[in-house]
């Protein structure tokens, strides 16, 4: 089991991996966490780093990414994107989005998508970048936008053809019925597993504080919407992790 969406602080000192959790990767949502990110997976090897800044927070400096991007420990770019909910400066958004996609493409690293109320816009700024790879974290798009998703990638793969784009699913999956229908249209090679601790507790401990641990709800879940054991989705899940990630 891998965890591909965490929050974890350094003063958390319970990073307990939990039975069969094998990796977890840190998402980043300003500099200061992004930083901290890079730290925490030096100290536990079972800990992958990414570095971003989130849509919300978009106060920090976004020339100062670039630094921490370049580290050869990084694994991924994120979480970037677009989050229209309240008041928000799209233009800033879109800005700070588009220069961590070209960092992205810089570095040859994966984009963890943050898209909130806000997927058909993301999907159309990707649309004009070529070699992305990515995950749509807690992918909210709907079962109509998954396709959309999907044309990303070349139209004819080749023998060299590798999926480029997944959907994210977290806690809530196992409460919102609305979601399995959505993984149901979702090829199986295009899923990854997150918790987004500390928020996003999967059923049965939704209301407490989530933890990377967790992330074994949402295999059960997935296991269940897909009619397969758990240990044949944690094979296909985890193979997909590590196409993206290039982890292990
Ligand atoms: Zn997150």
């Amino acid at each position: 089991m891998i965890d591909t969406h965490a929050h974890l602080e350094p003063t958390f000192c319970d990073i307990s991996r939990g039975a069969g959790l094998n990796a977890v990767i840190l998402s980043g949502s300003n500099l200061e966490n992004s930083k901290n990110n890079l730290l925490l997976a030096q100290k536990y090897s079972f800990l992958y780093p990414a570095v971003g800044i989130h849509p919300q927070e978009i106060a920090d400096d976004i020339n100062l990414l670039e630094a921490l991007a370049k580290n050869p420990n990084v694994i991924a770019i994120g979480e970037c994107g677009l989050e229209f909910l309240g008041k928000v400066n799209t233009k800033k958004q879109e800005k700070y989005f588009r220069i961590q996609i070209e960092l992205a493409q810089k570095y040859n690293k994966p984009l963890i998508i943050h898209a909130r109320k806000a997927v058909d816009e993301v999907v159309e700024i990707l649309s004009e970048y070529k070699n992305l790879k990515g995950v749509f974290h807690c992918y909210s798009g709907g079962k109509k936008r998954i396709k959309k998703v999907l044309e990303l990638e070349p139209t004819s793969p080749g023998s060299s053809f590798e999926p480029k784009w997944y959907f994210g699913f977290d806690g809530n999956l196992t409460y919102e019925e609305g979601l399995e229908e959505v993984v149901k249209k979702i090829p199986r090679d295009r899923i990854l597993a997150e918790t987004d601790s500390p928020l996003l507790t999967p059923e049965p401990f939704r209301g407490q504080e989530n933890r990377p641990a967790y992330v074994k709800f949402v295999y059960q879940k997935i296991a269940y919407i897909w009619g397969k054991s758990f240990e044949e989705t944690e094979e296909i899940i985890d193979e997909n992790v590590k196409r993206l990630f290039k982890i292990f």
